[in-house]
């Protein structure tokens, strides 16, 4: 990775080209930061300047031999940890980081603002919390105690070390004080706090401090082509964070499905207008239970939000424009009368299509109450 595709950053870029430069390269350090922050992007942006064979001033060049196995996540000299799950089902061989890395690579190239729910999610770990567990230890001493292949470092990069199984970390210890020549440990941590102590204090800290706005509005605006007030506000909930800011673009894109339907429901419920319905239950039954039962959690939340409206405190509600516009010309709708048995058919439903009700006559159901309850 360069470090002009890391978003922002500018002040931590400038100190680690610095330390490069001056051959003051710390070999063990922590790039720490909250998820999103691109602390992981950095670590891999520096890892590739160091082994650059034609380096400039700023950046790695990008197209020589090392920079382009390293943006492969292929270099012989640039190894990779991560928490992993134990063991394969119905295997009964207990896993190595070096067992999921074309997972790892195809994951990182998708992209490096990662986070580990969704790399859990990636190599399907189901249930697992991710673990770096006691044995990688010995993977990562004999890789280390190899000379290096083709490039001047040989770097590790450990990602998410607070994920460590103490006896890893303990296995390391010396390593990480005292490893070979020019042999550099990249932590790339959330929360060091959780790291262990004798780790932690062989490291030398990079603290990266949330993304600043301005260039998380430009890169979501560039890359993810967002209109410019819509890149604001979604900076502006993400706090620093493009993993977040992604996430919330994704969520965006369903809430206003989920709003579409939600006014559907409500204006055809109230005229009783049951062909509509019937036309709409197709698409809602290519949707899935998963994406019904988290309508009808977004309905309940659109129904509480319309109340509050409606009683004049709408202040504290948090809504997209068109769900602010439709809310206050619904709220009239939705009072003390029959608030509670609104959001109790919602909840009802909801619990239906849990227990594998027949959505159509779910729906229909509770299309019926609601329209009762609407005129009321
Ligand atoms: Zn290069």
């Amino acid at each position: 990775m360069l470090f002009q595709s890391v978003i922002g950053q500018t002040y931590i870029k400038q100190k680690l080209l610095q330390t490069v430069q001056d051959g003051r390269v710390s070999h063990a350090q922590l790039f720490w930061g909250t998820e999103g922050s691109g602390n992981l992007p950095l670590a891999l942006a520096y890892a590739q300047y160091l082994n650059c064979t034609r380096r400039t001033e700023t950046d790695s060049c990008g197209v020589c031999p090392s920079c382009n196995k390293v943006q492969k996540f292929i270099h012989p000299d640039l190894h990779f940890v991560f928490p992993i799950f134990n063991k394969k089902k119905n295997s009964s061989r207990e896993l190595y980081c070096d067992d999921l890395l074309p997972q790892w690579r195809s994951f990182m190239l998708q992209d490096p603002y990662a986070s580990l729910p969704l790399w859990l999610e990636y190599i399907a770990a189901e249930n697992a919390q991710g673990t770096i567990y006691a044995r990688e230890a010995d993977a990562i001493t004999r890789k280390l105690s190899l000379k290096a292949y083709e490039s001047e470092y040989k770097i590790m990069v450990i990602w998410l070390p607070e994920n460590m199984h103490p006896t890893a970390a303990n296995k390391l210890l010396k390593l990480v004080e005292e490893p070979p020549d020019k042999t550099v440990f990249l932590f790339v941590s959330e929360d060091p706090n959780r790291i262990i102590k004798t780790i932690l204090s062989r490291t030398m800290p990079v603290h990266i401090p949330p993304i600043d706005k301005q260039s998380l509005v430009a890169v979501l605006e560039q890359r993810n082509n967002l209109p410019a007030t819509e890149a604001a506000k979604v900076a502006h909930i993400a706090e620093g964070s493009y993993s977040q800011a992604l996430l919330l673009i994704q969520s965006t894109k369903e809430a206003k499905e989920f709003f579409e339907w939600f006014a559907f429901i409500m204006r055809n419920a109230y005229t009783a207008n049951f062909l509509e319905l019937l036309e709409w239950m197709e698409e809602l039954a290519k949707a899935g239970r998963e994406k019904q039962k988290n309508f009808l959690l977004y309905a309940q939340r659109m129904l509480r939000e319309s109340f509050m409206m409606n009683r004049g405190t709408d202040s504290i509600v948090y809504l997209m424009d068109e769900e602010s516009q439709f809310a206050r010309k619904f709220s009239p709708f939705v009072n003390e009368r029959n608030v509670e048995e609104l959001f109790r058919e919602f909840n009802l439903a909801e619990g239906h299509i849990a227990q594998n009700g027949n959505p159509k006559i779910v729906f229909t159901d509770m299309f019926l109450k609601i329209g009762k309850l609407l005129r009321k």
